[in-house]
Formats: structure tokens, sequence, C-alpha cells
């Protein structure tokens, strides 16, 4: 709560309204987001990004539009960017993942946003969900839909390859096991100790692998990129 209004200040929004578990802003002029955390038991903090009726125009009333996926993108943005370094400075053996509500009527599965990413469609219960519209509401490109042939991103050159911006790419998709990565991509022991001191986060400790290894290897660039 405390970030949201540090964030919301930093943009001269309009003032946070703060209640007992739950805050509502000004995300832009037309949306307006909801974070509430939910019973105790639930564990989670559920966050809601509405569009309000603009008043003057032709359609009176409420006019149910849905909110613009760039407004849910950033509320997305800060709620994850807030739980990043959060656990980086208070939990590190805290994990989270992002869910949303299954758009179907009467269905309240909360499914991982991640999952999305895995096909062109959902299963939930008896019914699919298109990934492609979760997606779209969500701001996120369409890349790595057809993951059948493609990997999610189809670098084509080694510079485009061998940077922090595809190391820390990389690094959120590797996980627990950059111990063996590293161990592949022959470093030393001793090296993945001191880069597992150095960093407090797993998605950290890959990129600074990842880095080292792109300095301490010989090979081309071309091998590089084949041996990664
Ligand atoms: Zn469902």
């Amino acid at each position: 709560m405390v970030r949201a209004v540090r964030w919301i200040g930093d943009r001269n929004g309009e003032p946070v309204n703060l209640y007992h578990r739950h805050i509502s802003l000004m995300v832009d002029e037309e949306h307006h987001a909801l974070i509430e955390m939910l019973p105790r038991h639930e564990t989670t903090i559920k966050v809601t990004v509405f569009r309000g009726a603009v008043a003057g125009s032709d359609h009176d009333g409420d006019s149910h539009k849905p909110p613009a996926p760039s407004a849910v993108k950033e509320v997305m943005d800060f709620v994850t960017e807030t739980h990043d370094s959060l656990r980086q400075q208070y939990a590190r053996r805290i994990e989270y993942d992002v869910r949303f509500m299954c758009p179907s009527p009467n269905c309240s599965e909360k499914k991982p946003l991640k999952d999305c990413f895995k096909g062109k469609s959902l299963k939930c219960g008896l019914h699919h969900i298109s990934t492609a519209a979760i997606k779209f509401k969500f701001g996120m490109s369409e890349e790595g839909v057809e993951s059948g042939n493609k990997s999610p991103v189809n670098p084509c050159k080694e510079s485009e390859v061998l940077c922090p911006l595809y190391f820390s790419h990389l690094a959120e998709l590797i996980g627990s096991d950059w111990r063996l990565l590293g161990i592949r991509l022959e470093l030393n022991p001793a090296d993945i100790d001191h880069i597992t001191e150095d960093n407090l986060t797993a998605v950290y400790r890959i990129l600074a692998m990842l880095q080292l290894w792109r300095q301490r290897s010989s090979c081309t660039d071309k091998s590089k990129v084949e041996k990664l």
C-alpha cells in the first residue's frame, strides 16, 4: 500500500484512497484500480482494473467498456515489480505467482498467467480459455504462442542473445536448476559459490552467471550462442 501511494505520488496522480485492507487509486484519467488483501487463508492480493464511464459522452450511464490493455499492464507491472523488490529486501524465500480469473461466466477459477504462454487454449474444468484473449487483456505480446516449433524468443543476431536483456529473459525461465546450467557452461564450483553469495535471488544469480560465462568464454560469439 505504501508503495502504491509512492507510485501514484511520483506520477503526480490523484491521491490514493486508503481503506482497511484495500486501496483504490486512479491509474490515469480513465482507469482506476482496486488492490485488496483477501482474507488471510487465501494468501491473495486481488487487483482489479476498471474503466470509468466518461461523463459528457453521448452514452449515458455506465459504459461497460473493458479497461485498456496498456492500463492493465501498467498496474500489473507495478504489482510484480513491487513484489520482486519486497521479496529481494525482506522475504527472499517467499514465492508468488500471478493469476487471472477465468473469464467464463459462472466460473471463478484462478489460473496462472504464465500458463497462457504454453498454447493457444487453456483447459479449465469442462471449458477452454483462449490464451490470446487473456494476453491481449493484459497487454502482453503474442510471442511464444506457437511454442510447438518455435522458442518464445527467436533471436537472429549474436548481439541480441549475448546481452543483459536476453540474459534476464532467460534467467526468468531457468529457475532453480541454474547450477546445472553453470556446470554445462564449464564454470567451476567456486565461481558458482561466489555467484550464490553475491546475489540474493535465483534470477540475479543466473544473470551474473551468464555474464561471467560470456566474459570468460574464449570461443566466438556464434559458438557461444550455439552452446547456450
Ligand atoms: Zn473456468
